[in-house]
């Protein structure tokens, strides 16, 4: 009698732990099956917690990238002796050169004819929200959906993986990239989310014999007006040409930007040396009409990865462009490709709206009237104008001093609002807009804190 209740009592704990144990299997299951991308497509409206999930922006890198922090590194490391050489193939290997301006860009008819303005100025934020439709050559839904061809070597998808991640990791709550050539699931998804079934419109990467060069901005048609097919809008990643900072350039003209020494004010920080540059090439210093290119206000920014380097299509190795006297002090690593500099990604943010409406920062964040928000800690990161900090450790557009507070106000490196000494009203920033316009300018925190 004793040992059947033995053996019955054993019977029933291994029973319930056998239960236990297949319970939480099938759950871990499940876990490692979700799709990375999961929930993505929940037809939310652009901004209202679109990008609030964690993403994981490496979900479709398979391969260990390596560490790659590269916007402090913009500004501090030593140019690149090749960076001219690579880019003479740009021009040399291009055989339609009537569409080819500035070296790697080109132009639909369309654009050629009457090319729209790529940016907007600040105060005309109002007139453009009268307008019905979004301007057609941003990427809708704030998605740049993108494949890589399949004929690429390993090293350039390498290369052309850490520019799309560099582009991830800036524009994290901006900007969304996904991959699509690896989920035809998540294609057909997209398809009928959000083009009716019809092709998606992306970026494909893809390499050909005519170096590197990419349309500027979201286009319907080719180069050579013709629609699109299946959606492709190509970018070119040519022999020679094919690395991370060439990468994140090229991406930067199908996301809406010019080269940034083709600003209308250029003249009043660098200067074009017509004498060095290669016969026939002058083309590529030309200067865009107002029309062509607004820059916000933004400050000119000789670190954008849109800029030209000091010797590019030069014919005997003398600079084509030189720094005027009064930005020497600077030391700008003019012509880097190494990631996007802070004003890159501010100008991007104002391109693509990020900044202008409230942030869950600023409407859960209070602030206590007492210390004027002295000590606020957030990372909330823009003026309440729309405009993106400068980083306190800057000293370009505006020049700080506040080395004094950095331990004791939380200043630093970063561009986060603060109030430091508690000077002002509420949290501010200086901005990243160019002299003559603000210098600082208030956050979006409005809210007082009930005591
Ligand atoms: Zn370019």
């Amino acid at each position: 009698m004793k040992l059947t209740l033995y053996t019955m009592l054993s019977y029933i704990i291994f029973l319930y732990i056998f239960v236990k144990v297949i319970k939480t299997l099938p759950m871990k299951r499940e876990k490692r099956s979700l799709p990375p991308s999961s929930g993505l497509f929940n037809a939310k409206p652009i901004f209202n917690d679109y990008f609030d999930d964690e993403d994981s922006y490496l979900d479709d890198e398979e391969e260990d990238l390596g560490d790659a922090s590269y916007a402090e590194a913009v500004y501090h490391e030593p140019k690149k002796k090749s960076q001219s050489q690579r880019w003479k193939i740009n021009f040399n290997k291009t055989k339609d050169d009537v569409f080819i301006i500035e070296g790697d860009i080109r132009l639909t008819v369309n654009q050629k004819l009457h090319t729209a303005p790529i940016f907007d100025t600040p105060n005309k934020r109002s007139r453009r929200a009268a307008r019905s439709k979004e301007p057609e050559y941003l990427w809708r839904y704030n998605t740049i959906y993108y494949k890589i061809d399949s004929n690429f070597g390993r090293e350039t998808k390498r290369e052309i993986k850490l520019g799309i991640r560099e582009w991830k990791r800036t524009m994290k709550n901006c900007l969304k990239f996904v991959r699509l050539d690896r989920d035809p699931k998540l294609e057909r998804r997209v398809s009928q989310e959000r083009f009716g079934g019809g092709p998606v419109h992306h970026i494909l990467l893809t390499k050909t014999d005519t170096g590197c060069w990419s349309n500027v901005g979201r286009v319907d048609t080719n180069f050579q007006n013709q629609p699109l097919v299946l959606g492709r809008q190509v970018i070119s990643i040519g022999d020679g040409c094919g690395e991370r900072g060439t990468v994140i350039h090229e991406i930067g003209h199908a996301i809406g930007f010019w080269h940034e020494q083709s600003r209308r004010d250029r003249d009043k920080y660098v200067k074009i040396v017509k004498n060095n540059i290669l016969y026939g090439q002058k083309e590529q210093f030309k200067r865009m009409a107002e029309k062509q290119v607004g820059s916000m206000g933004y400050a000119y920014d000789f670190w954008s990865v849109m800029h030209y380097g000091p010797t590019f299509f030069s014919k005997n190795g003398k600079p084509t462009i030189r720094i005027l006297k009064d930005f020497r002090y600077l030391k700008p690593n003019m012509g880097q490709r190494i990631g996007l500099s802070y004003l890159d990604i501010a100008q991007v943010r104002a391109m693509y709206k990020c900044n202008i409406l409230p942030s869950k920062e600023s409407s859960s964040k209070c602030i206590n009237k007492k210390t004027k928000g002295r000590d606020y800690r957030g990372t909330l990161d823009y003026t309440e104008n729309g405009v993106m900090c400068q980083p306190w450790n800057k000293q370009y557009p505006h020049k700080h001093d506040y080395k004094l507070y950095n331990q004791k106000d939380g200043l630093g490196k970063h561009n986060f609002c603060r109030n430091p000494g508690g000077d002002r009203e509420r949290p501010w920033c200086f901005t990243t807009l160019g002299p003559g316009f603000n210098k600082w300018e208030y956050c979006d925190i409005k809210k007082e804190c009930k005591s």
